[in-house]
Protein backbone atom coordinates (compact mmCIF):
# COMPACT_ATOMS: atom_id res chain seq x y z
CA UNK A 1 0.00 0.00 0.00
CA UNK A 2 1.72 3.52 -0.74
CA UNK A 3 1.75 6.15 1.79
CA UNK A 4 -0.87 8.22 0.06
CA UNK A 5 -3.17 5.46 -0.02
CA UNK A 6 -2.25 3.95 3.55
CA UNK A 7 -3.63 7.95 4.59
CA UNK A 8 -7.13 7.27 3.17
CA UNK A 9 -7.65 4.79 6.43
CA UNK A 10 -5.81 7.56 8.84
CA UNK A 11 -8.67 9.47 10.12
CA UNK A 12 -6.35 12.56 10.55
CA UNK A 13 -4.37 12.48 7.29
CA UNK A 14 -5.22 14.92 4.67
CA UNK A 15 -5.80 13.20 1.40
CA UNK A 16 -4.39 14.43 -1.87
CA UNK A 17 -6.59 15.04 -5.17
CA UNK A 18 -7.27 11.50 -6.90
CA UNK A 19 -4.89 11.98 -10.01
CA UNK A 20 -1.90 13.18 -7.36
CA UNK A 21 0.19 10.09 -7.07
CA UNK A 22 3.28 11.35 -5.27
CA UNK A 23 5.95 8.53 -4.49
CA UNK A 24 8.14 9.73 -1.69
CA UNK A 25 7.60 12.81 0.44
CA UNK A 26 10.60 14.44 2.34
CA UNK A 27 10.13 17.12 5.05
CA UNK A 28 13.23 19.28 5.14
CA UNK A 29 13.08 20.74 8.97
CA UNK A 30 15.50 22.41 11.33
CA UNK A 31 15.29 23.51 14.94
CA UNK A 32 15.04 27.13 14.19
CA UNK A 33 15.16 29.25 11.18
CA UNK A 34 18.14 31.07 9.38
CA UNK A 35 20.30 27.45 9.01
CA UNK A 36 19.41 27.35 5.75
CA UNK A 37 16.54 24.78 5.74
CA UNK A 38 15.64 26.62 2.92
CA UNK A 39 18.90 26.88 1.02
CA UNK A 40 19.26 22.93 1.20
CA UNK A 41 15.62 22.30 0.26
CA UNK A 42 16.12 24.50 -2.92
CA UNK A 43 19.26 22.23 -3.27
CA UNK A 44 18.20 18.96 -3.07
CA UNK A 45 15.28 19.49 -5.04
CA UNK A 46 17.76 20.56 -7.64
CA UNK A 47 20.03 18.12 -7.14
CA UNK A 48 16.83 15.38 -7.37
CA UNK A 49 15.88 16.96 -10.47
CA UNK A 50 19.63 16.69 -12.25
CA UNK A 51 19.38 13.12 -11.41
CA UNK A 52 16.25 11.93 -13.31
CA UNK A 53 13.23 12.28 -10.56
CA UNK A 54 10.48 14.34 -10.62
CA UNK A 55 10.10 16.84 -8.20
CA UNK A 56 8.27 18.78 -6.24
CA UNK A 57 8.36 21.72 -3.77
CA UNK A 58 5.76 22.37 -1.13
CA UNK A 59 6.94 25.37 0.61
CA UNK A 60 5.16 24.67 3.90
CA UNK A 61 7.47 27.99 5.44
CA UNK A 62 4.31 29.95 5.22
CA UNK A 63 4.79 33.07 6.99
CA UNK A 64 8.53 32.95 5.58
CA UNK A 65 7.98 32.10 2.10
CA UNK A 66 11.48 31.82 0.06
CA UNK A 67 11.24 29.28 -2.35
CA UNK A 68 9.84 31.17 -5.14
CA UNK A 69 12.55 33.78 -4.90
CA UNK A 70 15.15 31.13 -5.03
CA UNK A 71 13.33 29.63 -8.56
CA UNK A 72 12.83 32.73 -9.67
CA UNK A 73 9.24 32.48 -10.31
CA UNK A 74 6.99 35.56 -9.46
CA UNK A 75 4.11 34.98 -11.12
CA UNK A 76 0.76 33.43 -9.24
CA UNK A 77 -0.36 30.25 -8.87
CA UNK A 78 -3.72 29.84 -11.04
CA UNK A 79 -6.85 27.70 -10.23
CA UNK A 80 -9.27 25.31 -12.12
CA UNK A 81 -12.32 23.75 -10.80
CA UNK A 82 -10.19 20.26 -9.88
CA UNK A 83 -7.85 22.50 -8.13
CA UNK A 84 -4.77 24.67 -8.30
CA UNK A 85 -2.09 24.52 -10.68
CA UNK A 86 1.55 24.61 -8.98
CA UNK A 87 4.24 27.00 -10.71
CA UNK A 88 7.16 24.47 -12.95
CA UNK A 89 10.52 26.36 -12.17
CA UNK A 90 12.35 26.62 -15.53
CA UNK A 91 14.25 23.33 -15.15
CA UNK A 92 11.05 21.98 -14.07
CA UNK A 93 10.55 21.90 -10.62
CA UNK A 94 6.89 21.76 -9.12
CA UNK A 95 6.44 24.45 -6.56
CA UNK A 96 3.76 25.79 -4.60
CA UNK A 97 4.54 28.78 -2.14
CA UNK A 98 2.27 31.32 0.08
CA UNK A 99 3.99 34.10 -1.93
CA UNK A 100 2.41 32.49 -5.47
CA UNK A 101 -1.17 33.04 -3.24
CA UNK A 102 -0.41 36.63 -2.14
CA UNK A 103 -1.06 40.09 -3.77
CA UNK A 104 2.69 41.26 -3.38
CA UNK A 105 5.80 39.43 -2.73
CA UNK A 106 6.25 41.18 0.85
CA UNK A 107 2.48 41.29 1.71
CA UNK A 108 3.28 39.71 5.43
CA UNK A 109 0.60 36.41 6.62
CA UNK A 110 -0.73 37.16 9.82
CA UNK A 111 -2.30 34.05 10.68
CA UNK A 112 -2.09 32.23 14.07
CA UNK A 113 -0.64 28.38 13.78
CA UNK A 114 -4.36 26.48 12.92
CA UNK A 115 -5.08 28.36 9.75
CA UNK A 116 -1.08 28.26 9.01
CA UNK A 117 -1.24 24.56 9.54
CA UNK A 118 -4.71 24.08 7.34
CA UNK A 119 -2.99 25.92 4.61
CA UNK A 120 -0.05 23.84 4.67
CA UNK A 121 -2.89 20.60 4.13
CA UNK A 122 -4.65 22.62 1.44
CA UNK A 123 -1.28 22.94 -0.62
CA UNK A 124 -0.58 19.07 -0.77
CA UNK A 125 -4.55 18.02 -0.55
CA UNK A 126 -6.05 21.04 -3.48
CA UNK A 127 -2.78 21.56 -5.46
CA UNK A 128 -2.40 19.01 -8.59
CA UNK A 129 0.68 17.56 -8.10
CA UNK A 130 0.61 15.35 -10.85
CA UNK A 131 2.75 12.63 -10.68
CA UNK A 132 5.76 13.43 -8.29
CA UNK A 133 8.72 10.78 -7.65
CA UNK A 134 9.97 12.80 -4.36
CA UNK A 135 7.72 16.31 -2.84
CA UNK A 136 10.12 18.08 -0.89
CA UNK A 137 8.81 20.29 2.26
CA UNK A 138 10.11 22.98 3.57
CA UNK A 139 9.15 22.62 7.13
CA UNK A 140 8.16 26.06 9.13
CA UNK A 141 11.35 26.40 11.98
CA UNK A 142 11.10 24.96 14.91
CA UNK A 143 9.15 22.22 17.14
CA UNK A 144 5.81 24.28 17.39
CA UNK A 145 2.05 23.07 16.02
CA UNK A 146 2.70 23.96 12.68
CA UNK A 147 5.27 21.85 12.19
CA UNK A 148 3.25 19.46 13.92
CA UNK A 149 0.08 19.32 12.57
CA UNK A 150 2.43 18.82 8.37
CA UNK A 151 4.00 15.79 10.28
CA UNK A 152 1.12 14.55 11.46
CA UNK A 153 -1.51 14.91 8.70
CA UNK A 154 0.96 14.60 5.62
CA UNK A 155 2.01 10.83 4.97
CA UNK A 156 6.04 11.46 5.13
CA UNK A 157 8.64 9.16 4.62
CA UNK A 158 10.83 10.88 6.77
CA UNK A 159 12.73 14.21 7.83
CA UNK A 160 16.13 15.50 7.16
CA UNK A 161 17.16 17.64 9.26
CA UNK A 162 18.74 20.70 8.93
CA UNK A 163 21.84 22.65 10.93
CA UNK A 164 24.69 24.94 11.47
CA UNK A 165 27.81 23.93 13.72
CA UNK A 166 26.81 26.65 16.07
CA UNK A 167 23.10 25.87 15.70
CA UNK A 168 24.02 22.47 17.19
CA UNK A 169 25.86 24.25 21.06
CA UNK A 170 21.55 25.14 22.12
CA UNK A 171 20.55 22.21 21.20
CA UNK A 172 17.59 22.69 19.27
CA UNK A 173 18.51 20.09 16.43
CA UNK A 174 17.88 17.16 19.18
CA UNK A 175 14.44 18.73 19.86
CA UNK A 176 13.51 18.40 16.52
CA UNK A 177 14.76 14.68 16.71
CA UNK A 178 13.43 13.85 19.88
CA UNK A 179 9.96 15.40 18.26
CA UNK A 180 10.09 12.96 14.90
CA UNK A 181 11.16 10.36 17.93
CA UNK A 182 8.06 11.23 19.76
CA UNK A 183 5.82 11.24 16.50
CA UNK A 184 7.61 8.26 14.87
CA UNK A 185 8.60 9.88 11.92
CA UNK A 186 12.04 8.73 10.71
CA UNK A 187 14.79 11.00 10.52
CA UNK A 188 16.65 10.36 7.39
CA UNK A 189 19.50 11.88 8.22
CA UNK A 190 21.09 15.21 9.22
CA UNK A 191 22.51 17.83 6.67
CA UNK A 192 25.41 20.00 7.90
CA UNK A 193 25.13 23.77 6.52
CA UNK A 194 27.94 26.51 6.22
CA UNK A 195 29.94 24.41 8.03
CA UNK A 196 33.15 25.04 6.02
CA UNK A 197 34.75 27.22 3.44
CA UNK A 198 37.39 26.84 0.94
CA UNK A 199 40.55 28.78 1.57
CA UNK A 200 40.65 31.51 -1.20
CA UNK A 201 44.31 31.27 -1.46
CA UNK A 202 44.84 27.77 -0.67
CA UNK A 203 41.67 25.53 -1.09
CA UNK A 204 42.04 23.83 1.71
CA UNK A 205 38.89 23.71 3.88
CA UNK A 206 38.69 25.90 6.51
CA UNK A 207 36.03 25.04 9.60
CA UNK A 208 35.76 28.53 11.13
CA UNK A 209 33.37 27.00 13.90
CA UNK A 210 35.67 23.84 14.08
CA UNK A 211 35.08 20.51 12.66
CA UNK A 212 33.63 17.65 13.74
CA UNK A 213 31.15 19.47 15.62
CA UNK A 214 28.27 16.88 14.85
CA UNK A 215 29.97 13.67 15.28
CA UNK A 216 29.10 13.44 18.94
CA UNK A 217 25.36 14.61 17.86
CA UNK A 218 24.84 11.92 15.21
CA UNK A 219 26.60 9.08 17.24
CA UNK A 220 24.10 10.17 20.67
CA UNK A 221 21.24 9.94 18.08
CA UNK A 222 22.14 7.27 15.95
CA UNK A 223 21.61 9.28 13.02
CA UNK A 224 22.95 9.46 9.67
CA UNK A 225 25.32 12.90 8.61
CA UNK A 226 24.14 12.81 4.12
CA UNK A 227 25.94 16.36 3.65
CA UNK A 228 28.28 18.49 4.83
CA UNK A 229 28.02 21.79 2.60
CA UNK A 230 30.35 24.92 2.51
CA UNK A 231 29.55 28.55 2.89
CA UNK A 232 29.71 29.67 -0.58
CA UNK A 233 28.85 33.01 -2.08
CA UNK A 234 28.15 31.39 -4.96
CA UNK A 235 25.08 29.85 -3.09
CA UNK A 236 23.77 33.09 -1.82
CA UNK A 237 24.37 34.66 -5.16
CA UNK A 238 22.36 32.13 -6.20
CA UNK A 239 19.46 32.40 -3.83
CA UNK A 240 19.29 36.06 -4.20
CA UNK A 241 19.57 35.69 -8.33
CA UNK A 242 16.31 33.04 -8.50
CA UNK A 243 18.95 30.61 -9.92
CA UNK A 244 18.89 28.17 -7.32
CA UNK A 245 18.49 24.88 -10.19
CA UNK A 246 21.47 25.98 -11.58
CA UNK A 247 24.05 25.18 -8.86
CA UNK A 248 25.49 21.41 -9.48
CA UNK A 249 26.49 19.43 -6.27
CA UNK A 250 27.67 15.98 -7.36
CA UNK A 251 27.08 15.21 -3.67
CA UNK A 252 23.96 16.20 -3.06
CA UNK A 253 22.85 13.94 -6.26
CA UNK A 254 24.57 11.34 -5.11
CA UNK A 255 22.66 11.79 -1.55
CA UNK A 256 19.50 12.03 -2.83
CA UNK A 257 19.89 8.92 -4.90
CA UNK A 258 20.96 6.61 -2.08
CA UNK A 259 17.97 8.09 0.05
CA UNK A 260 15.76 7.06 -2.14
CA UNK A 261 17.64 3.79 -3.20
CA UNK A 262 17.29 2.71 0.17
CA UNK A 263 13.22 3.81 0.53
CA UNK A 264 12.63 1.59 -2.30
CA UNK A 265 14.68 -0.93 -0.80
P1 LIG B 1 16.15 29.16 6.69
O1 LIG B 1 15.24 28.54 5.68
O2 LIG B 1 16.77 28.16 7.60
O3 LIG B 1 15.53 30.30 7.44
P2 LIG B 1 17.57 30.20 4.36
O4 LIG B 1 17.67 28.99 3.52
O5 LIG B 1 16.54 31.22 4.02
O6 LIG B 1 17.41 29.80 5.91
O7 LIG B 1 19.03 30.85 4.42
C1 LIG B 1 19.32 32.04 5.13
C2 LIG B 1 20.30 32.88 4.33
O8 LIG B 1 21.57 32.23 4.26
C3 LIG B 1 19.87 33.11 2.88
O9 LIG B 1 20.22 34.40 2.50
C4 LIG B 1 20.69 32.09 2.09
O10 LIG B 1 20.93 32.53 0.78
C5 LIG B 1 21.97 32.02 2.91
N1 LIG B 1 22.62 30.71 2.86
C6 LIG B 1 22.08 29.53 3.24
N2 LIG B 1 22.97 28.53 3.10
C7 LIG B 1 24.12 29.08 2.59
C8 LIG B 1 25.40 28.55 2.22
N3 LIG B 1 25.69 27.27 2.36
N4 LIG B 1 26.31 29.43 1.72
C9 LIG B 1 26.02 30.73 1.61
N5 LIG B 1 24.84 31.30 1.94
C10 LIG B 1 23.89 30.47 2.43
Amino acid sequence: MSKQEETRFNPFGARPHKSTKIKHIIAVASGKGGVGKSMVTGLLATAAMQSGFSVGILDADVTGPSIGKMFNIHEKARGTDEGMLPIQSKEGISIISANMLLETDDTPIVWRGPMIANAVKEFYTKVLWQELDILFLDTPPGTGDVPLTVFQSLPIDGIIVVTTPQDLVSMVVSKTVKMAEQMNIKVLGLIENMAWMKCPHCDEKVYPFGEGRTTSLIQDYDIELLASLAIDPELTKASDEGQVDQIVNKELQKTIKDLIFKLED
